[in-house]
């Protein structure tokens, strides 16, 4: 797949690089800028080549029209900010605003486009209309560059239709998840562990599937986990439980079973009367649940057993938070698991974390991005990835390639 050095000389071109900063808003307040940081070595790197950059993206799910409440304005504060530079911010993304802060750009300086979303094309279904914006993305930029890993698994206009329309090239970003999303999926060192949780079953399905054919070892936990204590008979009281996912799980600890899958559930939960920081919880065994209460999170015991089963682990996936880590009442079991990937991180071997919440998590939990192999910027992405599922956003390369 073709990278920025394969875009040749870019000094004085207009290159489109379309990032992922979707970042959490408070108001005017950006919560959480580690997006914003992931998108700077591209960034950088192009205007380090003298390159005008334009950066375009989008935020949060305005409907297809400007929505002042989505605006990127902040975010082009920040980037400059990080960038120790000032950047221009146009008004809107194709119009009169985005071509004179395009025009106005000297070489080696960025701008940033409005949110994409705030064009009905950018999303459509509609192919031509999909295709019209793209056309008009095109007409501001000489090149593109794809690097925004966590929209890659989105045939948008920014993202699949605008790579068919200008000279185009992969992102330092989308480089590195691809790399470490291959490694997992391509002969992992073994034992190779995938730890899962987060809210539903149902949006894990799909990699679950694939990765009973991959991975030595699966450990649940989060709201997932009880559709899984369900599905072997133990009553869940008012947890979390997809009722009509049970048939699809039981399929799948079977195939665990027959195919020498491990497959580690918690043996012990801290249940709650009600979803709420201050609510009575204790620590109960998984399969005693009591009727008028809910898991919020893995146990002490289990949080130890996740922990063994990981400690020799060559090859480490989480996607996923273990409990409602947002409480502090339930954070053990996603602490717990995080510093058990951070001794695997120590021991040489890979580590990576998956899902916008997961990587939330470990940093409000105080870890550093470094203590583990890879923070993915792209939750969807991976694991869509991980699913063997096409990715438009990366094989429009490959089209390009074959076509070459
Ligand atoms: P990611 O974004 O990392 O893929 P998800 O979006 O799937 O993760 O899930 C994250 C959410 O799951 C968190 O907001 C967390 O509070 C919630 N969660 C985890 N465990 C439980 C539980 N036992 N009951 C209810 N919600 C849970
Ligand atoms: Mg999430």
């Amino acid at each position: 797949m073709k990278t920025i050095a394969d875009l040749g000389d870019l000094r004085g071109k207009r290159v489109l690089v379309r990032s992922d900063l979707n970042v959490p808003v408070d108001g005017e307040t950006i919560t959480d800028d580690g997006r914003i940081r992931a998108s700077l070595p591209t960034i950088t790197g192009l205007t380090e080549a003298g390159a005008r950059v334009i950066v375009c993206a989008h935020l949060g799910r305005p409907k297809g029209a400007p929505d002042p409440r989505f605006s990127l304005a902040p975010v082009a504060t920040r980037l400059g900010e990080l960038l120790g530079e000032d950047v221009a911010c146009a008004t809107d993304t194709v119009g009169e605003s985005a071509h004179a802060t395009v025009a106005g750009l000297g070489d080696g300086q960025v701008a940033l486009l409005e949110n994409l979303r705030f064009n009905a094309g950018e999303t459509s279904k509609d192919e031509s209309e999909r295709g019209a914006f793209a056309d008009e993305l095109a007409a501001l930029a000489d090149a593109y560059v794809s690097d925004g890993f966590g929209v890659v698994h989105r045939a948008q206009a920014s993202v699949y239709d605008i790579a068919t329309r200008l000279p185009s090239a992969m992102g330092s970003l989308v480089e590195t998840e691809v790399e470490v999303l291959r490694r997992l999926t391509s002969d992992p060192a073994r034992p190779y562990a995938v730890v899962l949780g987060g809210a539903k079953v149902s949006d894990k399905l799909g990699v679950i599937d694939n990765l009973l054919g991959t991975a030595d070892r699966l450990l649940i936990g989060g709201g997932m986990v009880f559709t899984f204590l369900k599905a072997q008979g133990h009553e869940v009281g008012t947890s979390l439980l997809e009722e009509d996912q049970l048939g699809t799980v039981r399929e799948y600890l079977a195939r665990a079973e027959r195919d020498g899958v491990e497959i580690v559930l918690p043996t012990d939960v801290v249940a709650a009367t009600q979803f709420s920081a201050d609510a009575d919880h204790e620590v109960v065994a998984a399969d005693a649940i009591p009727a008028d209460r809910m898991g919020l999170d893995i146990g002490p015991d289990s949080g130890r057993l996740f922990a063994d089963t990981l400690a020799d682990c060559r090859t480490v996936f989480w996607n996923g938070p273990m409990g409602a880590f947002e409480m502090a009442p339930y954070a053990a079991g996603t602490q717990a698991v995080a510093e058990a990937l951070v001794r695997v991180t120590t021991g040489g071997h890979l580590t990576v974390v998956g899902g916008g919440d997961s990587a939330a998590a470990v940093r409000q939990l105080g870890f550093t991005d470094d203590q583990f192999s890879h923070i993915s910027t792209g939750g969807g992405a991976s694991l869509e990835y991980l699913e063997g599922k096409d990715l438009p956003g990366l094989s429009v390369f490959e089209q390009q390639n074959e076509d070459d």
